[in-house]
C-alpha cells in the first residue's frame, strides 16, 4: 500500500490501532505531509459525495473525468491548503498540538507558510512542490508513451527513469524505490493516468478564477475556517453535473472558456514571485 492509500484509511478510521499507526507516521513523515494527503483525498471524497440525489444509482454519479477529479483533490491540497489564509487560520490550533516544535522554536505562521511552499526538486512525486510537480508528470508521460508504442523495453525502464530524473529534475535516484517503483499506477495497470494530475492543475485554477469572481471574500472565509460557502459553490457549479457533461463542455459551462493553462501559470507566477521576492 502506498503512502497516500494508508493515510486515507487513517483519517477515516477511529480505531485505536490506527491511532497508534498515525503517531508513528507523524514521526516518520511529518504533520504537513499527512495533512496534505488528507486534504487531497478529502477533495476526491467531497466530489463523490456531492453528486445530486437524482444521479445516484445511475452511471452518471461519477466524475466528469479523472483529470476533473484530480482538479478537486489538488484544489484542496494546494490552492486552499497551501495558501497563506489557510495557515493563518489554522496555525494557532496547530501550535496547541505542537508547542515544542512551533512555539518554542519561534516558528511563525508566515514561516510555516513559506516552509510548506518551499520550491526544491524532489525525487518523489507526492513530495513535490507546486512548481516542479508537473515535471514529474511529464517524465512519466514521456516514458509511458514509449512503453505503449514499444520503443522502450520495460527491462530498461529503471535506467531510463534515472536518466530522465537527471535531465528533468537534476537529481540522482539511488534506489528504484526512489525511482521507477515509487508510484502504484503502472503496477496496477493505470497507464495514461498521470496526465490527469497536471490537467487537474489547469482545471482547478481555471475554476478557481470563477470561484473568486463569485465569492470575492474567499480568502477571509478560508482564514476564518468558514468553508461552507466554498463547498456550496463547488456543489452547485462542479459536483452537481456528475459526468453528464464531457470535461471539455463542463469547463466551458463553469468558466465560459475552453481549458487553457493561463490561470495556472498566472497563479504559479504570482504566488512564487511573492514568496521568493522575484520581480
Ligand atoms: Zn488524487
Amino acid at each position: 500500500m502506498n503512502k497516500q492509500a494508508r493515510c486515507t484509511i487513517l483519517v477515516v478510521d477511529d480505531d485505536q490501532g490506527h491511532r497508534n499507526m498515525l503517531r508513528t507516521l507523524l514521526k516518520d513523515w511529518g504533520y504537513e505531509y499527512l495533512e496534505r494527503v488528507a486534504r487531497h483525498e478529502s477533495g476526491h471524497a467531497l466530489y463523490e459525495m456531492g453528486f445530486p440525489p437524482e444521479l445516484r444509482a445511475s452511471c452518471l454519479a461519477d466524475g466528469a473525468s479523472m483529470a476533473v477529479h484530480e482538479s478537486q483533490s489538488r484544489f484542496w491540497e494546494n490552492v486552499i491548503g497551501r495558501s497563506a489564509p489557510f495557515w493563518e487560520g489554522l496555525y494557532p490550533r496547530l501550535t496547541e498540538f505542537f508547542p515544542e516544535q512551533l512555539l518554542l522554536r519561534r516558528v511563525t505562521a508566515g514561516d510555516f507558510y513559506r516552509a510548506v511552499n518551499e520550491v526544491k526538486p524532489s525525487l518523489i512525486r507526492v513530495d513535490a512542490d507546486e512548481v516542479s510537480y508537473s515535471l514529474h508528470i511529464i517524465l512519466r508521460f514521456e516514458l509511458e508513451k514509449q512503453l505503449i508504442s514499444g520503443t522502450l523495453d520495460p527491462e530498461k525502464l529503471p535506467g531510463v527513469w534515472r536518466e530522465y530524473t537527471r535531465e528533468y529534475l537534476g537529481l540522482e535516484s539511488e534506489t528504484d524505490a526512489d525511482g521507477v517503483l515509487q508510484d502504484i499506477h503502472w503496477s496496477m495497470g493505470s497507464f495514461g493516468y498521470f496526465p490527469s494530475y497536471a490537467l487537474g492543475n489547469l482545471y482547478g485554477l481555471q475554476i478557481t478564477r470563477k470561484l473568486r469572481q463569485d465569492i470575492p471574500g474567499l480568502d477571509s472565509l478560508v482564514a476564518a475556517g468558514q468553508f461552507k460557502p466554498l463547498h456550496e459553490w463547488l456543489a452547485e457549479n462542479v459536483y452537481r453535473w456528475g459526468c453528464r457533461l464531457e470535461p471539455s463542455d463542463l469547463i466551458v459551462k463553469i468558466t465560459g472558456e475552453n481549458l487553457h493553462p493561463r490561470d495556472f501559470l498566472e497563479y504559479i507566477e504570482n504566488k512564487y514571485a511573492a514568496l521568493y521576492d522575484i520581480r
